[in-house]
């Protein structure tokens, strides 16, 4: 069983959907990691996005594996090597908009996410999740978040990473993913119309985690 969470950058997803995970005893499972890594792949190759050839190329020799042994984590290695600090890194947060856009990307992504999930059960975070990925799944949510709260949510992470960034920097740098993610062609980022939406400004991640488990505990008893 999948359970999508989908949302804007810094709107609580990631800490929200591994603790609704830990206390249902799922996986969890994040797919921004993942077009991260191919980032990051695409960066190292310096690979020119406009290129259809080179992005097939690196597509073709980029091996990329999901490691889910650690319960409650979900590690990416890319030819081996453990990325998952790596692709929290600036330069990637500003390229990855635009290599998440690229069909051929979107398309591996996407097959990849339907087969690990195949057999068990996982929380989900992402941008298309409860839209394209997983239409049919039974339980939904979509995050919301103003811009300031996002910011600082942001700020922490980078801060967890050493980089030191203004506020205001990572301001932008939201509007623009924002802009870029909701209007992209392929799979944009949107509320799913069955999803339940949660505004997480100004609710802590307690109650953001209970609200999510008592929506799922609630559809489940009724049907
Ligand atoms: O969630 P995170 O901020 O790590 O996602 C990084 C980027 O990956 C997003 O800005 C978006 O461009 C892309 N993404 C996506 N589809 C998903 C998850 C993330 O396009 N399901």
């Amino acid at each position: 069983m999948v359970i999508t969470i989908d949302g804007a950058a810094g709107v609580g997803k990631t800490s929200t959907a591994k603790e609704v995970a830990k206390k249902l005893g799922f996986q969890y499972f994040d797919t921004g990691s993942m077009y991260r890594a191919v980032t990051l792949h695409f960066l190292e190759k310096k690979v020119d996005f406009f290129s259809d050839s080179e992005i097939e190329k690196a597509l073709d020799t980029m091996e990329l594996k999901i490691d889910f042994s650690e319960k409650n984590n979900m590690k990416l290695l890319l030819d081996g090597i453990d990325i998952s600090l790596k692709i929290r890194n600036h330069n990637v947060t500003k390229n990855v908009s635009a290599v998440s856009a690229i069909k051929s990307v979107r398309t591996l992504m996407v097959n990849i996410q339907r087969s690990v999930t195949e057999n068990g059960n996982f929380v989900v975070e992402g941008r298309d999740i409860g839209t394209v990925v997983f239409p049919d799944a039974k339980h939904k949510f979509f995050l919301e978040a103003d811009y300031d709260a996002r910011a600082k949510r942001r700020m922490a992470d980078f801060i967890k990473i050493n980089e030191v960034i203004n506020i205001n920097e990572i301001k932008k740098d939201l509007i623009e993913r924002d802009k870029y993610d909701s209007n992209r062609k392929l799979s944009p980022l949107k509320k799913p119309t069955d999803a339940i939406s949660i505004n997480t400004s100004h609710c802590s991640f307690e109650e953001q985690v209970i609200q999510i488990l008592k929506h799922i505990e609630s559809k489940d008893e009724r049907n």
